[in-house]
């Protein structure tokens, strides 16, 4: 198929008027926030991702699959021939009832382990009953996190401190060190973490320390689990158009500007990350582990 411009549709998405760009409308929502309540809606690929069996017959486990990137991840890789569990809070059924609709379209497995990643107990828990759905496990995503902006350190409590880091890092630990006893030799595992761990905004001194932590614990673990054959890797997405940002990751001025600043001049939608998570999951990417692919619309930076 071509365009206007003659070009081949597929090459025009690479085109920065392809996807929504600042100015958007402000948008408050409360934490955790619905993709389906944004607007513009996320592309998370609903429509567009096609696989080529890539991940034929794996079983991944997703945190925060109900939306975001997470969403998007879930979708290639059902498309790639995974079974999927998706992890999310219990607020979120109406995002994450979507995307199990989508996984049972592209023809695979499809569960929803709904709760609160902040207990380690429900950790041990979520991956206990995802092993035992999918018959085994062998793709781990941390993928889910909490953002909160705060102007001042004065302003941040404790009690959001202890959230962010319980969120960010004590869930991938836990879930990690229990996906241990079922990931077979070739399993991969794949954090999220953030352009904020190398270049910290000054409104998110907790979530970006979170966000340097997931760098450490990727190199560390990859070095760690090597010997047995297990990849570890992270991805750093740069401003990307998801629910984090409206339900209190960012003022809502910078939401309207949100990506602006970027050299593509606009956020990235999901469907542009999860390529990425599809690689580092996939046999294709053997010799890579303990590194951080990142994302972020031009800057250089990483
Ligand atoms: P999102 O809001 O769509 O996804 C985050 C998910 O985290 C939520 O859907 C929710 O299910 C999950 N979550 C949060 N707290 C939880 C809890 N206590 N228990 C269980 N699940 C919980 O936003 P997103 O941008 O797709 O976020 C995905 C990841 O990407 C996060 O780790 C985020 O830090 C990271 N990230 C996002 C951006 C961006 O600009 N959107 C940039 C860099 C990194
Ligand atoms: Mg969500």
């Amino acid at each position: 198929m071509t365009s206007k411009n003659g070009l081949p549709a597929s090459l025009n998405q690479t085109n920065s008027d392809a996807y929504p760009v600042p100015p958007f409308e402000r948008q408050k929502q409360p934490f955790p926030g619905l993709a389906s309540k944004m607007n513009p809606r996320p592309d998370h690929g609903e429509t567009s991702y096609k696989g080529s069996g890539r991940l034929a017959g794996r079983k991944a486990l997703i945190t925060g699959g109900d939306s975001g990137i997470g969403r998007a991840v879930a979708i290639a890789y059902a498309r790639e021939g995974a079974d999927v569990v998706i992890n999310y809070l219990p607020e979120e059924e109406e995002d994450a009832q979507e995307v199990i609709k989508l996984i049972k379209e592209a023809g695979r497995k499809a569960v929803a382990i709904p709760g609160d990643i902040r207990e380690e107990s429900f950790c041990q828990n979520l991956v206990k009953q995802a092993a035992e759905q999918l018959g085994g496990l062998d793709i781990l995503v941390n993928n889910a996190g909490r953002q909160q902006y705060h102007e001042s350190i004065k302003d941040l409590s404790t009690e959001d401190f202890d959230a962010t880091f319980k969120t960010n890092v004590y869930a991938m630990f836990w879930i990690t060190k229990a996906a241990l006893d079922h990931l077979p030799r070739g399993a991969t595992i794949v954090n999220t973490t953030s352009v904020q761990a190398y270049q910290p905004s000054d409104i998110l001194l907790d979530y970006s320390q979170t966000k340097a932590a997931i760098v450490a614990f990727t190199k560390s673990l990859a070095k760690q689990l090597g010997p047995q054959g297990i990849r570890v890797n992270a991805v750093a997405p740069g401003p990307y158009w998801t629910a984090l940002q409206c339900c209190g990751g960012q003022p809502q001025e910078k939401v309207e500007q949100f990506g602006a600043t970027a050299p593509l001049g606009r956020p990235g939608q999901p469907a542009e990350i999860a390529p990425l998570y599809v690689t580092l999951a996939s046999q294709e990417s053997t010799y890579t582990s303990g590194q951080v692919w990142c994302s972020d619309g031009g800057t250089g930076t990483l």
